[in-house]
């Protein structure tokens, strides 16, 4: 991040701008806005110009600017449209004190001037730091048509009452009652009572919140897929936007965590498959504390939390503590794989039954039904198998398995290192060890990637040792 974004109070504060033709008028425009007691300095100006000055909304002095204009600015802008006047009086208004900005000339600029989305006094602003002037307009147009436009009375309105809402406690409960404000009863008492009805709405509510008691904890169990953010279903966002504490994998792509809501406390339970990690009672232990203190508790797991996941033994803890839960499902690790193979896990006249084995699990590597999986058109995942590769390739060829049965190898499925593996079963142990994974992989049994796969977007073909 090259430009650090902030909100300048700029009431009462002087602003210069040197220059009187288009560019000026744009950023005046913007600038007059604002309390700012801004001077134009401009020998030939836009008649706009000659009439905000003669309305007192800016003081037009019909000259260049000179050394010591930019006194006590806190703000300049050089809207000269001519690259020497512009950069003489960046230079002269540096030397006073301001911070200078060029229109148009990003290098000479100390600051940006963002595009905006104004719904006073909520203001989006956006930035690309010069990088693409046509996203920023695209991000624009498409958050104007997001945001209702009397958004901006509604949160006037409840800037208003904030001092009021104040004897709500901090956190949970006051959020509760903005969040209502904002989503629920606000928005239909402004349409159907105008401003007095969203003020009369206000006192009503905060009545309500004052006098029903605190909400109880509830534990949320949500699936967070593979890792590329886009595969969240919009309920896993929500969990993510709303939680209070949220207690994740350590296979969670911090691309995801970055999504949580800023408030949100987050903690890492370090569990991967079966590896290393915190162990289970401690998880449990950790749950049921956060819930049972009122929380709104996501425990983030990768995939879906129902494959592979212990999600019974925390949903066991939970119920035990007398607190409620729900399971939000996720895209699992042999969804995101098998689609990035360009192949079905099902597939009419190969295989009607597909099954989920884990490599291996708490005693060790996992026994398996051997002689039906080394049935040809079987077809499996197979998680948490780079450790047993071995093994799993000896009981299934001492069980009859072909040893040019496909396999194929997803390691970081659906993120930006995707690898996708073409192996057979015969030469599966060395081609795990050529590989040198170190991400999460998947190992699917029987199937082959589609070759057409390899012109796919999503992986580079050198990523593919067909
Ligand atoms: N609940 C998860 C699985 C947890 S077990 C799910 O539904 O996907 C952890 C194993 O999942 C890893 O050892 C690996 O085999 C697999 N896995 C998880 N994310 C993966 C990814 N992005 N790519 C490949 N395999 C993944």
């Amino acid at each position: 991040m090259q430009h650090f974004p902030i909100f300048v109070a700029l009431a009462g504060r002087r602003v210069v701008l040197s220059g009187g033709g288009a560019a000026a008028l744009a950023k005046l425009r913007i600038l007059l806005k604002t309390e700012a007691h801004v001077t134009v300095f401009a020998e030939h100006p836009a008649p706009e110009i000659e009439a905000w000055d003669t309305v007192g909304k800016l003081r037009l002095v019909r000259r260049a600017a000179e050394v010591g204009d930019a006194l006590c600015a806190v703000l300049a802008y050089g809207a000269n449209e001519d690259a020497a006047e512009d950069a003489r009086f960046a230079m002269l208004a540096r030397a006073d004190g301001a911070l200078v900005n060029i229109v148009d000339n990003l290098e000479n600029s100390q600051f940006i001037t963002p595009a905006i989305v104004d719904r006073d006094p909520v203001t989006v602003a956006i930035g690309t730091e010069g990088a693409a002037p046509v996203l920023a307009r695209k991000i624009k147009a498409d958050l104007e048509a997001a945001l209702p436009v009397r958004l901006g009375v509604l949160a006037r309105i409840g800037k208003s009452f904030r001092k009021a809402a104040d004897i709500l406690p901090m956190g949970r409960k006051r959020r509760d009652f903005w969040a209502d404000y904002y989503f629920g009863t606000g928005p239909h008492a402004l349409e159907d009572g105008g401003e007095e009805g969203a003020r009369a709405e206000l006192s009503k509510l905060l009545d309500r919140h004052t006098t029903t008691a605190p909400e109880a904890g509830r534990v949320q169990f949500v699936g967070a897929g593979p890792g590329d953010p886009e595969l969240l279903t919009l309920k896993a966002r929500r969990a993510l936007d709303t939680a209070d504490v949220i207690i994740h994998d350590r296979l969670i792509a911090p691309e995801i965590l970055e999504l949580a809501r800023r408030e949100a406390d987050l903690i890492s339970a370090g569990k991967e498959g079966f590896g290393p990690s915190m162990p289970q009672d401690q998880i449990n232990a950790l749950i049921v504390e956060h819930v049972r203190a009122g929380a709104h508790v996501v425990r983030l797991k990768s995939g879906d939390p129902t494959v592979y996941g212990r999600l019974d033994e925390e949903i066991e803890a939970v119920e035990a503590a007398g607190q409620s839960w729900s399971v939000v499902p996720g895209i699992t690790a042999a969804s995101a794989a098998v689609a990035s193979a360009g192949q079905s896990l099902t597939r009419r006249g190969r295989n009607s039954e597909m099954r989920f084995l884990t490599g291996h699990d708490m005693d060790g590597f996992a026994e398996h039904d051997w002689q039906a999986l080394a049935r040809p058109g079987t077809v499996a995942a197979i998680y948490m198998a780079k450790r047993g590769a071995r093994f799993l390739q000896g009981r299934l060829m001492m069980h009859g398995a072909a040893s040019d049965t496909p396999v194929t190898l997803v390691e970081n499925a659906s993120r930006k290192d995707e690898r996708v593996i073409s192996a057979t079963l015969g030469t599966l142990s060395d081609d795990i060890k050529a590989a040198a994974l170190t991400g999460p992989a998947l190992l699917l049994y029987g199937i082959a990637p589609r070759e057409a796969a390899a012109t796919l977007p999503q992986f580079s073909p050198k990523d593919i040792a067909l």
